[in-house]
């Protein structure tokens, strides 16, 4: 198959990590007989040193004549006075919106060679393999808001319409009938009015569904759950903010912020893909950062994105041999363990597929 992707490195470790993503890529086209064809924009702050803008028209246009989006992070110390008109974030918050990615699906797995150095007991973690699918262009986060002159009152708005909510649950719902076919939807039915049209219009989505099996749990007690039972999660459907809340909770059940990828998606196959980590800016330039999540990502825009789950897959594989192995870069190795760079690292992976 021949297809284009979009590549936006961003800033920070952004750059590092998606450049090992592109080559793993090219292996993956050379040995499964595809074309991939890498066209880079800009983004972020770098975008906004080089153009004053954090989305400049020429990326949008890239991405338009793409087949998916590979984006590494956006942002850093060097953007971030909150007085300032433009900010690095805006690019991608501007992506989502100009492409409608409604839905931000981001797996989380523990993988049993990281184990043992996990904030959580080893026996809660058995078999944790959980998809969050996150609303991501509604809700509170894009509601009305007013900040009032005199700083002493201000206000924000959580608001859904029913077919926001549909469309983010059959999202939901199709992706729990591919694996275990249990689905929890979060919500915060039992005070906010947004939230019980919520859970209204996800019961009803789910009469076409009926052989998935249907959860409900309100914001706060799935916070308790994640943590006391998470081997016994799916799927977790919730809307804007509580479920940026609840992924970024569960990412440490996976060990590392960087071993963990997402996709953000329309209902065709076009797709944006990132790693959930930032530009990690503490540790960039240093040659460090683990590309887990970022690969991660590529495997999503593979599976999601062209339909190539066989090419997915092997990247999957080719991180559990990797880390099986005993391989580590530094934010997953225990204390006293060798680490080894992005680029030791990134090579094992690519090796062994
Ligand atoms: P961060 O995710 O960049 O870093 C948090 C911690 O995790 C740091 O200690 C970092 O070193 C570590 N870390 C993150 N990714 C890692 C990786 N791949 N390998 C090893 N360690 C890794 O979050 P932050 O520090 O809160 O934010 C830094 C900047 O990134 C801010 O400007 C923030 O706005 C931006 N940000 C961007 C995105 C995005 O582009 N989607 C997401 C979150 C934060």
């Amino acid at each position: 198959m021949k297809a284009t992707i979009a590549v936006l490195p961003g800033d920070g470790i952004g750059p590092e990590v998606v450049g090992k993503a592109t080559e793993l890529l090219s292996v993956i086209a050379e040995k499964h007989g595809h074309e991939f064809v890498f066209v880079e924009g800009l983004i972020g702050g770098i975008a906004i040193d080089e153009t004053g803008d954090p989305l400049p028209a020429e990326t949008v246009r890239i991405c338009e004549e793409a087949d998916a989006i590979l984006l590494g992070a956006v942002g850093g110390p060097k953007w971030s006075d909150p007085t300032a008109t433009v900010q690095p974030e805006r690019g991608l918050l501007g992506l989502r919106q100009h492409f409608g990615l409604f839905a931000n699906l981001r797996p989380v797995k523990t993988y049993p060679a990281l184990v043992e150095h996990a904030p959580l007991r080893a026996e809660l973690l058995q078999d944790v393999d959980i998809l969050f699918v996150r609303e991501l262009v509604s809700g509170i986060y894009f509601g009305e808001r007013r900040e009032q002159g005199d700083g002493d009152a201000s206000f924000d708005t959580m608001s859904y319409s029913r077919g926001e909510v549909e469309q983010v649950a059959n999202v939901a719902f199709r992706a729990a009938q591919g694996r275990r076919k249990k689905l929890c939807s979060v919500d915060k039915a039992n005070v906010l009015a947004s939230m019980r049209l919520w859970r209204r219009t996800v019961v009803e989505v789910h009469e076409e569904y009926d052989d998935v099996e249907l959860e409900h749990l309100l914001v706060d007690a799935a916070t308790m759950h994640l943590l006391t039972r998470p081997g016994s999660f799916d799927v977790i459907v919730a809307g804007n903010m509580f479920g940026d809340i609840l992924s970024d909770e569960a990412s440490v059940l996976a060990g590392s912020l960087g071993m963990l990828p997402s996709a953000s998606l329309r209902a065709d196959q076009f797709g944006l893909y990132e790693p959930v980590h930032g530009s990690a800016p503490d540790i960039a330039g240093q040659g460090t950062a683990n590309p887990i999540g970022m690969f991660l990502s590529a495997a999503m825009l593979l599976r999601y994105s062209l339909q190539l789950e066989a090419e997915a897959a092997a990247i999957e594989s080719a991180i559990d041999a990797v880390l099986a192995d005993g391989l580590r870069t530094a934010d997953i190795a225990g204390a006293g363990d060798n680490s080894v760079s992005t680029d030791e690292f990134a090579a094992a992976i690519i090796s062994k597929l």
